[in-house]
């Protein structure tokens, strides 16, 4: 409901921008031929109506985005409150049961495992929020220190094969990283890009994961991180969107996934933050996608 009305509200102030472009260029027609004749009235005549037609063309496009950023808004409160309310739910449904009824060991080891993995999406969620915001705000280069990047890609692998029960060979490094790849930064900061970038190449493919890690130096001072994986594949047009705050992709398949929209964006905003960057590349849906991020690497000759 709410969708439809702002896509009407959206449709309603395109048409009365455009209108009252047409309108200004025939008034502008209509000077022109009433005042071809004088040169100053019809210079600052055709001066003061270019700068109408400016003014509504930036009050549209800037009403515009406005109403798609509050939609965007929207929908990420609606994500978080589902994606906080969901485990929370569970785990009163497991105290709940322990209370009321007698169970033998191994059910409540079970039940004890289920809600730390409550737990753990919770604080997920919350941590995946307030990293967020931390992006943004400028960073102090306190706690900074040389990081060994392979390695840490190499521990953050194995994170993730767990969180998710992958097999090895469904995330799998391409290349086994030399001990000197070093990077200065805060290894905490760095293992939140890599997770993220893990976690969506699982989140957006299918039970059949493929998924290839690469880690290179094109060049004496750069460390490049690939993520490849045969999943859903991005649009072309979206492949820059959707390092936005709060951006998903609008295809039937990304809907069926969970998030937020933070987790790009805060991998760009890392990277962007150490003087690299982040970009993605993919050949359409059902493509599958290569995730890229170049940092600079701590090189002594
Ligand atoms: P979230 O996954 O919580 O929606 P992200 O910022 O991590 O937020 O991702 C933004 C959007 O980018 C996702 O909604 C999804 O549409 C798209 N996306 C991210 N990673 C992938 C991927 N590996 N394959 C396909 N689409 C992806």
């Amino acid at each position: 409901m709410k969708i439809t009305s702002r896509a009407k509200a959206t449709a309603f102030f395109i048409t009365l921008g455009a209108c009252l472009v047409a309108l200004t260029i025939t008034l502008n027609v209509s000077w022109i031929v009433l005042h071809w004749r004088e040169a100053v009235p019809l210079v600052l005549g055709i001066i003061l109506f270019a700068f109408i037609i400016a003014g509504v063309v930036i009050n549209t496009v800037f009403l515009v985005r406005e109403i798609r950023r509050n939609e965007q808004h929207d929908s990420f409160l609606n994500a978080v409150t589902h994606e906080l309310k969901t485990p929370i739910a569970s785990l009163r449904l497991y105290i709940e049961t322990l209370e009321s009824r007698h169970m033998d060991e191994t059910k409540r080891r079970e039940f004890y495992r289920g809600m730390l993995q409550d737990t753990d999406r919770l604080l997920g969620t919350v941590e995946q929020v307030l990293k967020a915001s931390e992006v943004r705000q400028r960073s102090t280069r306190r706690n900074w220190t040389e990081v060994n990047f392979g390695k840490l890609v190499l521990e953050t692998v194995e994170v993730a094969r767990e969180r998710h029960r992958l097999k090895p060979e469904e995330l799998h490094l391409e290349n086994a990283p030399g001990d000197e790849i070093l990077v200065r930064g805060n290894s905490e900061e760095l293992r939140t890009l890599v997770l993220n970038l893990f976690d969506n190449a699982v989140k957006y493919s299918d039970e059949r994961k493929d998924i290839a890690v690469e880690i290179k130096t094109p060049t004496l001072d750069t460390i490049s991180l690939s993520v490849h994986d045969n999943g859903t594949g991005i649009p072309k047009g979206e492949l820059k969107r959707i390092f936005r705050r709060f951006f998903r992709a609008h295809s039937a398949k990304t809907k069926q996934v969970k998030g937020t929209g933070l987790g790009l964006f805060i991998v760009r905003s890392v990277a962007r933050r150490y003087g690299g960057d982040a970009y993605a590349e993919s050949a359409g849906e059902g493509q599958g996608s290569t995730f890229f991020v170049r940092l600079p690497r701590v090189y002594r000759a």
